[in-house]
């Protein structure tokens, strides 16, 4: 465990424990998270740090590789791991702000056939101190050129709701006005339909952003796509967004990556809409980011507009996202894929997972 794994109230008692007055766990997050410096630190405290967490305070992701698109706004950074897992961090720049797409896992086990980190084979779970590390890795970043990151979303290597407690730590240590303070207004959690995820997200009033990749309008289209679809199927997982909609009154966003020829036409457009009827819903198409280990193509910007236009008369409210650093390899899991892809052989069937939610 690092200190990025300790919430406050867990600073507070670590400090307890070694007789140390709790209230001196300000000071050290100023120092984890904020401008503090060590050498500011009131002397019992920097006790505690200099015995209990040696010379480091929070644990520093090696950067491997980094790549930038040619035009400047999606950064893409390969975060080595102590054990020499790899993950991926990007960072998206829009007009006046900044979003980071965070890791869960080195790996996934979901297995989408389109995606570069599906097609690798799941490693490991990320600890809830390595997913607020990859937050402070933008900060510095960003920190470095007078800019900070405003959004979060939870949509790079790994299926969230698939290491569900480290991930809802991590967000309230990020959540933490004392911490980060990245509120959770601004964090999208997205799933690929880990149905008792969802449900535990909507009994628990978790106050984040819900994103689901549906990607099929039907149990067949999307089991093409989605492997897990067969532990579970879009008709359970429509279901548990909407008993999440109502139990938070929060809309759900669904993604829908095009791919031409598959799942772009307007008769498609139109049976989502059909799907969607009474969840309180908004759909962001995205455009396929070509992977090595799938030879479908993206749709054309012709056959995007129409699939939008299709949605909005229906009454759904749409966006098609901005093609983003498609020359930085910049969908989740391209950088690493290539050098895994030798090296391991992917799950064998995501839908008997030994999934830990109940
Ligand atoms: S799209 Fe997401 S859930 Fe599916 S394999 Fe890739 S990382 Fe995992």
């Amino acid at each position: 465990m690092t200190v990025a794994d300790l919430s406050f109230a867990e600073t507070e008692r670590a400090l307890a424990e070694a007789g140390v007055r709790p209230v001196h766990a300000a000071a050290l997050w100023r120092v984890w998270y904020g401008a503090g410096a060590v050498a500011d630190l009131p002397a019992p405290a920097r006790r505690w740090l200099d015995q209990h967490v040696a010379a480091e305070a929070l644990p520093t992701l090696d950067v491997a590789d980094r790549s930038v698109s040619t035009d400047g706004r999606t950064e893409k950074f390969l975060l080595r791991l102590h054990d020499g897992q790899a993950i991926e961090t990007v960072i998206m720049g829009y007009p006046g702000r900044f979003t980071a797409c965070l890791s869960t896992q080195a790996g996934c086990a979901m297995g989408c056939v389109f995606c570069a980190t599906g097609q690798m084979g799941f490693a490991r779970h990320l600890t809830p101190g390595e997913i607020v590390a990859q937050v402070q890795h933008v900060r510095r970043v960003l920190a470095a050129r007078g800019e900070r990151v405003r959004n979060l979303v939870l949509m790079g290597m790994g299926e969230p709701l698939h290491n569900y407690d480290a991930v809802m730590k991590a967000l309230a240590i990020i959540g933490d006005p004392r911490g980060p303070g990245i509120g959770p207004s601004r964090i999208t959690v997205n799933t690929v339909g880990v149905v008792p995820g969802i449900l535990r997200m909507a009994e628990e009033h978790r106050p984040y952003h819900l994103g689901v990749s549906l990607h099929g309008s039907t149990e067949g289209e999307r089991a093409q796509l989605v492997p897990v679809s067969a532990r579970w199927p879009l008709g359970d997982v429509l279901d548990a967004c909407r008993v999440y909609s109502g139990r938070t009154g929060r809309r759900v966003f669904f993604a829908w990556t095009l791919i031409a020829g598959v799942n772009d036409t307007v008769a498609h457009a139109r049976r989502l809409a059909d799907r969607l009827a009474g969840i309180d819903a908004h759909v962001n198409l995205i455009h396929l980011n070509p992977t090595a280990g799938f030879d479908g193509t993206g749709t054309s910007v012709a056959a995007a507009d129409a699939f939008r236009g299709a949605l909005r008369a229906a009454g759904l409210p749409c966006t098609i996202r901005q093609r983003r650093g498609i020359d930085v390899a910049a969908g989740c899991g391209q950088l690493e894929a290539e050098r895994v892809r030798r090296a391991r052989r992917p799950t064998a069937d995501p839908a008997a997972l030994d999934y830990p939610i109940r």
